[in-house]
């Protein structure tokens, strides 16, 4: 299973949790600490912004 990270907003700290591709899409992520659904994804947009190349 792939592992996906997020920031949670109410732990206020990042979560990484595996999960597989069908839960991931349909938007199934909830947070292992407080089981809360307010995750922003990490992944792909973090470094998006400084990894431009001219
Ligand atoms: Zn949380």
């Amino acid at each position: 299973m792939p592992l996906y990270e997020y920031f949670c907003e109410k732990c206020q700290r990042e979560v990484s949790m595996a999960m597989s591709i069908s839960q991931h899409d349909k938007g199934d992520a909830t947070c292992p600490g407080c089981g809360g659904k307010e995750l922003r994804p990490l992944v792909g947009t973090f470094f998006s912004k400084t990894s431009r190349k001219s």
